[in-house]
C-alpha cells in the first residue's frame, strides 16, 4: 500500500467525526464551543487510531518503516494531548451548570451529568500521565516490559473513559451515526490489541525456533543463530528485523527488536548480531543452545525491495551495521553487478564485526569496504574520525553518486548528519533510506 493511501486513510478516519457532526445540521453554538467539541472529537479519533499505529501492522511499518510509525505515534499522541488539555477551557457556555438553564429543550447541549463529567475528568488527568511516562520512559525505575504493560493498560483505561464521556456528554456524539462510528473505531482499537497480544503470539507459537549457537564476535557483541524447529524458515527481505523472544512464552512481553544479519535463505539459519546494552542484551552470552525462540516479523523497510540505484551505499554506525550486513550478503549471493560501498564506523577496532568476511568482500571487483574508527590505535590505516559531511564528500565524491541508493543505520546523531549531508550533496530524499534502533 502506498504511503499516500495510508495518509489519506488516516485523515479520513480522524476527520470523519467532524464531517458527521457538520452533517447533523444543528444550530451553531458560540464559536469556541464548536472549536472545543471539534478538537475533543479529533483528539479522541487520533487516540483510538494510536492503538493501530502501535500494533506492528506490516501493512504500515513495511511501507514507512517502524521508526517512522513510532515517531508518528509519539507526535500524534502529543497533538491529541494538547487538544484534550485545552478542550474544557475553550467552552464559553458554562457546562458545569446543571440543569442548563439556557438550553431547556436540550437542543444546544446535552448538559453534563456527574458520571460523564467524572469519566471526562479522569481521562483528562490520565492522558498527560500516559504521555509523560512515555516521554520520560528511560528515567523511570521500571523495566521496559513493565512500562509497556502500564502504557497499554493506561491507554485502554483512557479510551474507555473517553468513550463514556463522549457518548454521554458529547453534543454531536449523541447522534446514532456518530455514536456508531465511535463504537466501530473503539472496536478496531481493541481489535488491534487482540491482534498484537493474542493472534500474533498464537502464530508465533505455531512456528517455534531453537537457538543453535551463541558466540562472542566483537567487544560486548554476540552472534546468535536460530533455526526453525519444523522446517520452514522465516521469509524476509535482507535488512528487515523481528521482535525476538528467547525462552519465554509467545504471549510474554519479553521480546526485543533485532535486525537479521544473515541473508534470506542462509543454510545455517537466521542470524543476529546483538550488542550488550541493557537488561536483556547484557545477558545474551548466557543464552544456551536449545533455548526456544519465537519471532514476530519480519518488519521494517530498510530493504532494496522496490528501490533502484546505479550503485548501493551502505553507511553504518556501530551495531547499525547489522541490517546492512544482511543486504551486503544478499547482494554478494546474487552476484549483483552494481557497485557497492560499505562505510562502517566504530569507536574502537575490536568493535568491528566480521572483519575478515568484510575484507574478503572488499577484495571483490565492484565492492569497497571502508572501516572508520573514531578512536584508532597507533598504526590504524583505515579512515579516522566521525562519519560526517567531509568524509561522505571524500568517499562518495564520484560523478553519479547522486543516482545511488543510500541505506543508513546507526546512532540517531549519525543518521541526522548523514541524511543532511547526502541531501546537501544532491541525493534525492527518496534515494536515502534509514532506520533508527531507538524510538526516543
Ligand atoms: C528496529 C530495531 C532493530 C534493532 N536491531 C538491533 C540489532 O540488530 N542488534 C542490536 O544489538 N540491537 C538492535 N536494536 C536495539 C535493541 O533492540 C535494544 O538494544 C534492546 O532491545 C535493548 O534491550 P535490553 O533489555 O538489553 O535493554 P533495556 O534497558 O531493557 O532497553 C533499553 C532500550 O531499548 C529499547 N527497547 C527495549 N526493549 C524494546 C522493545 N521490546 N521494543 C522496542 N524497543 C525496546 C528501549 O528504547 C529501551 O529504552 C534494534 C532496535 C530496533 C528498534
Amino acid at each position: 500500500m502506498h504511503a499516500s493511501v495510508l495518509i489519506a486513510g488516516y485523515l479520513i478516519v480522524t476527520l470523519t467525526p467532524l464531517v458527521l457532526s457538520i452533517l447533523q445540521g444543528r444550530a451553531l453554538r458560540p464559536f469556541w464551543d464548536e472549536i472545543s467539541s471539534g478538537l475533543a472529537m479529533t483528539a479522541f479519533a487520533i487516540l483510538l487510531v494510536e492503538f493501530v499505529l502501535s500494533g506492528r501492522f506490516k501493512v504500515i511499518s513495511a511501507r514507512i518503516g517502524m521508526d517512522v510509525t513510532m515517531r508518528l505515534h509519539q507526535l500524534l499522541a502529543r497533538t491529541a494531548l494538547v487538544f484534550i488539555l485545552i478542550h474544557p477551557f475553550l467552552y464559553q457556555t458554562p457546562f458545569l451548570t446543571f440543569p442548563v438553564p439556557w438550553d431547556v429543550s436540550r437542543q444546544l447541549t446535552l448538559g453534563l451529568g456527574i458520571g460523564s463529567l467524572a469519566s471526562g475528568l479522569a481521562g483528562w488527568i490520565l492522558l498527560p500521565v500516559l504521555v509523560l511516562t512515555a516521554v520520560l520512559r528511560d528515567q523511570l525505575p521500571y523495566r521496559y516490559e513493565t512500562w509497556r504493560l502500564m502504557h497499554g493498560v493506561g491507554a485502554v483505561l483512557i479510551a474507555a473513559m473517553a468513550m463514556h464521556h463522549t457518548l454521554n456528554a458529547g453534543r454531536y456524539s449523541s447522534d446514532p451515526l456518530l455514536a456508531g462510528f465511535w463504537v466501530v473505531l473503539l472496536a478496531l482499537a481493541l481489535g488491534s490489541l487482540l491482534y498484537s497480544y493474542v493472534i500474533v503470539p498464537l502464530k508465533e507459537a505455531s512456528r517455534p525456533y531453537l537457538v543453535t549457537s551463541v558466540q562472542k564476535i566483537a567487544r560486548r557483541t554476540w552472534e546468535l543463530t536460530i533455526k526453525a524447529r519444523r522446517g520452514n524458515e522465516l521469509e524476509f527481505e535482507a535488512g528487515q528485523f523481528v521482535w525476538l523472544n528467547l525462552g519465554h512464552s509467545p504471549f510474554s512481553l519479553h521480546e526485543n527488536p533485532f535486525s537479521i544479519s544473515s541473508a534470506p535463505g542462509n543454510d545455517s539459519g537466521i542470524q543476529f548480531v546483538i550488542k550488550q546494552a541493557g537488561d536483556f542484551t547484557s545477558r545474551i552470552g548466557e543464552v544456551s543452545p536449545g533455548t526456544t525462540a519465537f519471532l514476530d516479523g519480519p518488519h521494517g523497510n530498510l530493504t532494496l525491495k522496490g528501490r533502484t540505484g546505479t550503485g548501493i551505499a551502505l553507511i553504518a554506525g556501530g551495531v547499525g551495521v547489522v541490517p546492512l550486513l544482511s543486504i551486503a550478503r544478499q547482494l554478494d549471493k546474487d552476484s549483483d553487478p552494481r557497485p557497492l560501498v560499505l562505510l562502517y564506523g566504530n569507536r574502537l577496532v575490536d568493535q568491528i564485526v566480521y572483519k575478515d568476511e568484510l575484507r574478503l568482500l572488499a577484495g571483490k571487483d565492484n565492492c569497497d569496504v571502508r572501516f572508520v574508527l573514531s578512536e584508532p590505535e597507533p598504526g590504524w590505516s583505515g579512515l579516522t574520525g566521525m562519519i560526517d559531511r567531509a568524509m561522505l564528500d571524500d568517499v562518495f565524491g564520484f560523478e553519479d553518486a547522486s543516482h545511488w541508493l543510500y541505506l543508513v543505520c546507526g546512532p540517531s546523531a549519525m543518521l541526522d548528519v548523514v541524511e543532511k549531508a547526502l541531501i546537501a550533496r544532491g541525493v534525492p530524499a527518496h534515494q536515502i533510506v534509514s532506520e533508527r534502533f531507538y524510538y526516543d
